[in-house]
């Protein structure tokens, strides 16, 4: 085993790793027709746990223009269930803060813009940054503006100079994306007001581990975090870990971080952080027999739909997300198991899952060919897709859900 890098967070040269998920293609790496001879790039994929910081990371890093700019096919738009999430988001804020056109609010990784066109609708000014060139243009043209950029500290002092320092400052699901996690952190300490709110939203790592989530874990996802981690992570840059919520709900569990320069630190907090410390969260036993629970899915999942298609059942699955691509490669899922994978976003049908090759259509096509089993993908949309299939399921069709358990719903 060659030395380990040093931790993301707080550069400690200890890192323990705990699960190796093989050597797998780049999740949001979706292939077209053509590309199907080609050979596929693939890197391992590994997680390690850091003692001295607790914040639980993969060893390798893939430039994050190969994974965010060239291939990033992720429109927040597509989903119903976070566009909700966000609206009532937006409107708290709006009403709590007081917010008006005096007001900036910058969202990082703001996507298409689905979240900040709530707060233009309350008249507040708005500023987007993510990289990723169609979602920028997207959200630029629907009137949002957006700078089409990598963030960090440098960036944030060139926002700050130009539209003066932000008063809420939205990164949902983005800090695990990011390789340079003190410079992404120090740029927002350098970006927002002294009176402001920081709001950091992202699956809370706790829950990928007791609810086995290892598809969760992918090249896009450097970091995953607790309230221990974070904490320590952002006091480095002068900021406070002050209110903390839960979303069971949202991406298999989530929590919204709330962080200001001055130190305002709930009862919640010291709960979150005391509770880490008493269940072990923060020691590595927490994550040591992990790899098992991990092996037992792939046994029990590759038992569950072998046997039914040796019964003559056909099967496809539901949800074209680098989740579905993390369970499918590691799994061995390909064409044999899962005739097609459908995806309500428009700019994935027609391609091909990375790895395992298996056809992107469009959901209409679960009702045209009425398979039997529908494996779920995207599990962290369940309700969403089980309202929107109705009709598949009324006709007979049933769903699989792969994690924690695999298992036939209904
Ligand atoms: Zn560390």
């Amino acid at each position: 085993m060659p030395e380990l890098p040093p931790c993301r967070s707080c550069g400690a040269s200890e890192l323990h790793l705990f699960l190796s998920l093989g050597d797998v293609p780049l999740a949001d790496n979706l292939l077209r027709p053509e590309a199907l001879q080609e050979l596929e790039p693939r890197f391992p994929l590994d997680v390690a746990f850091c003692p001295r910081c607790c914040l639980v990371q993969i060893l390798e890093e893939v430039p994050p223009q190969q994974l965010f700019v060239d291939n990033y096919l992720y429109f927040s738009s597509f989903s119903d269930h976070l566009l909700d999430h966000s609206r009532r988001h937006a409107e708290r804020l709006v009403e709590d803060r007081g917010l008006g056109p005096d007001s900036l609010v910058v969202e990082l990784a703001s996507n298409d813009g689905y979240l900040l066109r709530n707060f233009r609708n309350r008249g507040v000014r708005v500023l987007g940054v993510d990289p990723a060139p169609a979602q920028a243009q997207a959200a630029n043209d629907a009137g949002i503006p957006t700078v089409a950029e990598f963030f960090g500290t440098d960036l944030a002092k060139r926002l700050r100079d130009e539209h003066g320092p932000a008063d809420v400052v939205i990164a949902n699901n983005v800090m695990a994306h990011v390789p340079e996690l003190n410079d992404f952190v120090g740029g927002i300490a350098a970006l927002v007001a002294d009176d402001a709110l920081v709001t950091v939203e992202n699956p809370y790592v706790r829950d990928l581990i007791i609810h086995g989530e290892f598809d969760t874990i992918y090249h896009e996802h450097f970091s995953y975090y607790s309230c221990t981690s974070v904490d320590t992570l952002v006091r480095r840059h002068g900021l406070y870990l002050n209110d903390v919520e839960y979303f069971p709900d949202l991406h298999g569990g989530t929590l919204r971080w709330h962080m200001g320069r001055t130190p305002d630190v709930s009862d919640t907090v010291s709960a979150y952080l005391a509770r880490e410390r008493e269940t072990g969260l923060t020691g590595f036993g927490y994550y040591r027999d992990f790899a098992l629970t991990v092996e037992r899915i792939r046994t029990d999942l590759l038992d569950l739909l072998g046997g039914l298609r040796s019964q003559g059942a056909s099967i496809a699955a539901y949800g074209a997300a680098a989740k579905g691509s993390t369970l499918i490669n590691y799994v061995g899922i390909g064409p044999e198991l899962v005739d097609f994978v459908v995806d309500r976003n428009t700019y994935k049908q027609g391609k091909f899952m990375p790895g395992m090759h298996i056809p992107i259509v469009d959901p209409q096509v679960l009702l045209d060919r009425q398979p039997d089993y529908c494996l779920l993908l995207a599990w962290n949309f369940t309700d969403e897709i089980l309202r929107q299939q109705e009709e598949y399921v009324r006709r007979g069709g049933r769903f699989i859900r792969p994690v924690p358990v695999p298992e036939i719903l209904g």
